[in-house]
């Protein structure tokens, strides 16, 4: 397969070592493409190393403060704290003010009315009112909204929802929770009952908890980013 460099059409002999998609006639012409190319050359790769499970390596030198990877969530879950906080912007529940149709924590009418929970857990919560107080933590119920919104892929982006199934869940983590799951996915099998059209089996919801587990992170949603500290 006789391939052309990128810089000046003439037959390659070489390709860019770190993504292997792109040739060159010499290393010179390389170096003068490595401009626009570094704009699309991969930052990193993934790989599976034996006793860290699934990362990601850079496959350059890469300045503080590179973007390497830039995506929306899958799905968003309320801030586990042990404060009530809105449900979909995680704000804490200071102003004491309840979604009209569930009664669950949100901070103003926009966060009632956005899609996040108006079109997830609310439409569960209000056929049949459970209410955030409670026998359980506020921690506990982020773990339950979370899953539901994840669950509720499989019926409205059953693309997605493959997705996340495909994601690691057999790494045996430094502290393994196994008595909580089954606790919460059971109590997530009676909720998701309510939705018509969906059908999750327990197996696949224990899955589903390991892999949240060894996926999700929790951040700050920010309206900008934050300047870098290393200049
Ligand atoms: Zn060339
Ligand atoms: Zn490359
Ligand atoms: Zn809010
Ligand atoms: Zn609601």
């Amino acid at each position: 397969m006789a391939s052309v460099c990128a810089f000046c059409g003439a037959r390659a002999s070489r390709r860019c070592a770190s993504c292997n998609s792109v040739s060159y006639c010499s290393g010179e012409h390389q170096k003068e493409h490595w401009n626009v190319h570094q704009q699309t050359c991969p930052k990193f790769k993934i790989i599976h190393g034996s006793n860290l499970g699934k990362g990601f390596v850079a496959t350059r030198d890469l300045k503080a403060c590179t973007i390497v990877l830039d995506e929306e969530p899958v799905a968003v879950g309320p801030s586990e704290s042990p404060r009530l906080s809105c449900l979909t912007c995680g704000l804490a529940d200071e102003s004491s003010l309840r979604c009209t149709r569930c009664e669950w924590p949100v901070c103003s009418l926009k966060c009632e009315n956005h899609p996040m929970h108006a079109d997830n857990e609310c439409q569960i919560f209000s056929s049949g009112k459970i209410t955030s107080d409670p026998v359980f933590t506020w921690g506990y119920f982020a773990k339950l909204v979370m899953g539901i919104r994840v669950c509720l892929l499989k019926k409205n982006e059953p693309q997605m929802f493959q997705q996340v199934l495909e994601l690691c869940s057999e790494f045996s983590l430094p502290n393994d929770e196994t008595a909580g799951p089954i606790e919460i996915c059971s109590h997530m099998r009676e909720l998701l009952a309510r939705v018509q059209g969906l059908n999750i089996a327990s197996q696949e919801l224990a899955k589903l908890f390991r892999i949240f587990q060894i996926n999700c992170f929790s951040g700050l949603i920010e309206e900008e980013p934050t300047s870098c500290p290393a200049g």
